[in-house]
């Protein structure tokens, strides 16, 4: 969603009120689908020039669990917090890299909601912190019950890999 900056851009101090909902639309590589619109509520102000954007949202997600491969679903907070300026003409001066120069006068809240959102989704994805992962014998969902293996004669190598999951 193209958000106009220009009456906020010509105006220092001048604050705009934000609570939306977002469709966002899911990205080739994603390891989590977006149910439904994503809100996103907060403020976009124009300090000293610069744009400041400041919103709190929430997402509703679809996630596989890593160690048991289930899908489960969660609501993810997130934030956006952005600082925006038209690009200054000025020689010699260090850009700074916590502000983004604008291309235009509108910027992507579906976009930037996106990726706020994403830099939430943890690196490690659990169904819950007591999940029982798979059976390395027979590969049942532990969660769903013991399947009667005798885990201790298992292939060494998977104790390995239970560390790393
Ligand atoms: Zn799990
Ligand atoms: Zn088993």
């Amino acid at each position: 969603m193209e958000f106009n900056l220009l009456p906020l851009l010509n105006c220092e101090g001048k604050q705009v009120p934000l609570d939306l909902t977002l469709e966002i639309a899911p990205r080739t590589g994603d390891n989590f689908r977006i149910l439904g619109p994503v809100s996103l509520v907060g403020n976009i102000i124009n300090i000293g020039g610069s744009i400041e954007l400041n919103a709190k949202g929430q997402a509703e997600l679809i996630l596989t669990c890593d160690r048991c491969t289930e899908e489960f679903s969660m609501t993810l907070p997130f934030t956006v917090e952005e600082r925006f300026k038209k690009e200054d003409p000025a020689q010699g001066e260090e850009p700074n890299p916590d502000i983004t120069v604008l291309e235009g006068n509108t910027i992507d809240l579906a976009e930037l909601a996106y990726d706020g959102l994403a830099l939430q989704i943890p690196s490690k994805i659990l169904c819950g912190e007591d999940c029982l992962g798979l059976c390395p014998n027979c590969g049942q969902n532990l969660n769903h019950g013991e399947c009667g293996c005798d885990t201790r004669t298992t292939d060494p190598r998977f104790d390995v890999l239970d560390q790393l999951l």
